[in-house]
């Protein structure tokens, strides 16, 4: 049994879907606000970008393993519900 639940790409060159996003960047004005999932030294972010001069309109941290998914990361954890 694998533990990945996404699988590997049959493609042979990937590409990274940008969701377009509506709505005018508040650094440059344009309206070329795309969503898609970013690598940076914090991790992987899902973000909003202008895709004129870059601005980040919104980041918010992602899966820990970007597009790779595993079954043990799925599992429910309940650190709310520990009794005190
Ligand atoms: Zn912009």
């Amino acid at each position: 049994m694998s533990n990945f639940v996404y699988q590997r790409p049959d493609d042979l060159y990937p590409v990274q879907e940008k969701e377009p996003v509506s709505g005018a960047c508040s650094a440059c004005g344009t309206e070329e606000l795309a969503r898609y999932p970013v690598l940076s030294e914090g991790g992987w972010f899902m973000v909003v970008k202008c895709q004129a001069c870059l601005h980040s309109e919104s980041r918010e941290k992602w899966h820990r393993l970007g597009h790779i998914v595993l079954h043990t990361d799925t599992i429910p954890h309940h650190d709310d519900e520990r009794p005190e």
